[in-house]
This record gives structure tokens, C-alpha cells and sequence, in this order.
């Protein structure tokens, strides 16, 4: 066969192999997600003038304990109690459909439900984030505010690669890439928390994003409410003693809006991604020591409402694309 024959011929399989990639990754990127009606979002949605009123705190902690569910209602948690004793908490918020990681981490963060953003932990382990028109949290203050900084480590490393905006402003910590062994899920944890207090000793991060994944691999691996899974939960509920500890020792608790959320409980068997009560309901707790709380039980919250609640905590109105709110019952001036 001629030389140029072979040439074409190559030339011509290159190009379908191309454009047959793209179109698989469109496919995958903008498959469009079934509705989920029970998933809408009642929270509100600041006016200029509710913003105007808020109390504004100077940073905001969100600790996420992925796999979680409800079961901070279950058990005993020292830690969790003293941070969140006066402070506004739902065990059974809704995770969005289906009730899986990269869904819900991404609605939480970026303000929308999963039927828009349409990010699946395939999409968050292979793609960077690059949906501009759903800015998370971190980059929605920070086109209001170009000084500050934030700070996220994330156990589950597709967080921080395919969730959240690459920033020069932010500082992003990769757990399992620096761990020296081959670590367990709680071993890389606790060494995560190790990492974030050495960031915090050099740096005033406006938001901090903690994700520990210990408590879904026990979930996966024992079940919802195992002796692992509640072992798992006490070695958890110490990191948050941790976490806040050093807040405290850095005089920044009085100044700070402590947040901790789940994404999703799982079946009493393992496993989770149905819509069984276990698996479905999550954790919301918002503390903050500014007078501004309502103790006792928040309204109706979806996973896509954290990113209002931050924002509204740190004194801004929220992106109008947003389509999460903050639920009732959280802060005195927003009711
Ligand atoms: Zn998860």
C-alpha cells in the first residue's frame, strides 16, 4: 500500500478516535440526572437588606464526616456535643438523589442540587472542575473579597481535584499523597488533621474545609451502626475535639461559625446510593458563639444548602445560580 494511502488511513482513525472520546466524555459530563422532587430546597435566600442585618462572623470551619448520616443523633460524642451544645442541628437533613459522595459534596459546595450540577464521583475523580457558572463557596467570597484565604483537605482526594476551583488563594491538602505508609482510612484521617492544624499555624484561612472519610469505608465495610462503624465514629468525634481545640488556642472560636455536615448514613448492611431512612438522612449542625444561633432543632435542610449558610455566616448574599437557602431556624436575624 502506498505511503500516503497508510497516512490517510491513520490520519482518519486518529480523528475518530478523537471526536468518539469527546463525545463519551460529553455523555458522561452532561448526562442529565432524573429529577428528584423531594430534593427542592425551602431554605431562604437573602435579600440585600437580611444580608445587611446578619451577624457576620471572620472564618467559618466545615468539618464533613462523609458516610455519617444522621448517627451523630445516636451515639454519644463528647466533642461534638461541646462544640454544637448551643448551637442549631438537624439529624435528618436530606442528601440529594442518589444518596452518594460526589453529589452531595458538590451541592454542598457549590449551592446546587445534583440535577444541575450533574458531577458523579466518575466526573470528580477524572475532571477538573470547570462549570464556572456554579461558583462554590471559596470562590463566590472570594470575587468579593481578592485578600482572603481558604483552606480544604480532603481525605477523598476527588474533592479537592474535581470539586473545588483551583484558586491561588486557596491552599489545597491531599492526605493520601504525603502519607509515608500504606495508611487505613482512619490513620489518613487523623493524619489529615494533622496537616490542616500545620496549615492553620501559618496561615488565617477565611473558610476551612475539613472532609474525613473514615466512618463510610466502616459503613461500607460493617454497616450503619456496627461496633466498627461506632469506633469509627468515637476516633472521628476526637478530631473534632481537635479541630476545634486549636481554634481556640488561636483566640479565633468567638469570631468563627463552626459547621458540620454529612453527606449520606448507609444501610444497616453497608453500602448506600438507595433511599433507605438510614441512608438518606444527614447531619447539619451550625454553632457560633456571636449570640446569633437558634438552639434546638433547624428547618428542612438539603445537602445544597451549605453553601448559603457559610455565605450568609460570613456576612455576603449568596450567587442568585444558587439554588440551596438557608433553612429556618438556624440564626435569630433570618427567620
Ligand atoms: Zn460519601
Amino acid at each position: 500500500m502506498a505511503r500516503w494511502k497508510i497516512a490517510v488511513i491513520v490520519i482518519a482513525s486518529l480523528l475518530v478516535l478523537v471526536i468518539l472520546t469527546i463525545g463519551i466524555l460529553t455523555v458522561i459530563v452532561r448526562t442529565k440526572p432524573t429529577e428528584a422532587p423531594d430534593r427542592v430546597s425551602t431554605g431562604i435566600h437573602p435579600t440585600e437588606e437580611q444580608v445587611a442585618a446578619a451577624v457576620k462572623y471572620s472564618r467559618v470551619l466545615i468539618i464533613g464526616v462523609d458516610g455519617a448520616g444522621g448517627y451523630f443523633g445516636e451515639m454519644d460524642t463528647p466533642n461534638f456535643d461541646r462544640v454544637f451544645e448551643n448551637g442549631s442541628i438537624t439529624y435528618t437533613g436530606l442528601s440529594q438523589k442518589p444518596t452518594v459522595s460526589a453529589e452531595n459534596w458538590t451541592s454542598m459546595l457549590h449551592g446546587v442540587s445534583y440535577q444541575t450540577h450533574c458531577i458523579n464521583n466518575t466526573v470528580a475523580a477524572t475532571v477538573p472542575w470547570m462549570r464556572s457558572k456554579y461558583p462554590s463557596v471559596f470562590k463566590a467570597y472570594s470575587k468579593l473579597h481578592k485578600e482572603a484565604k481558604f483552606l480544604s483537605s480532603t481525605t477523598w482526594s476527588p474533592i479537592n481535584y474535581g470539586i473545588i476551583e483551583n484558586m491561588s488563594s486557596m491552599k489545597k491538602i491531599y492526605p493520601k499523597n504525603s502519607f509515608p505508609n500504606d495508611p487505613t482510612e482512619q490513620k489518613l484521617d487523623a493524619y489529615n488533621v494533622d496537616k490542616t492544624i500545620e496549615a492553620l499555624g501559618t496561615m488565617d484561612p477565611v473558610i476551612t474545609f475539613v472532609h474525613l472519610d473514615s466512618v463510610d469505608h466502616a459503613g461500607h465495610g460493617s454497616g450503619y451502626g456496627s461496633s466498627e462503624y461506632v469506633e469509627c465514629m468515637k476516633k472521628i468525634d476526637l478530631l473534632i475535639g481537635r479541630l476545634y481545640d486549636t481554634y481556640v488556642e488561636k483566640g479565633w472560636a468567638d469570631d468563627t461559625l463552626f459547621v458540620l455536615v454529612s453527606d449520606h448514613g448507609h444501610t444497616l448492611e453497608g453500602g448506600h446510593g438507595g433511599e433507605e431512612e438510614t441512608v438518606k438522612n444527614v447531619t447539619f449542625a451550625v454553632a457560633g458563639a456571636k449570640g446569633n444561633i437558634i438552639k434546638g432543632t433547624m428547618g428542612r435542610f438539603v445537602t445544597h444548602d451549605l453553601a448559603s449558610v457559610v455565605m450568609y455566616g460570613l456576612g455576603e448574599k449568596q450567587p442568585d445560580v444558587w439554588e440551596g437557602g438557608v433553612p429556618e431556624n438556624i440564626f435569630t436575624t433570618l427567620q
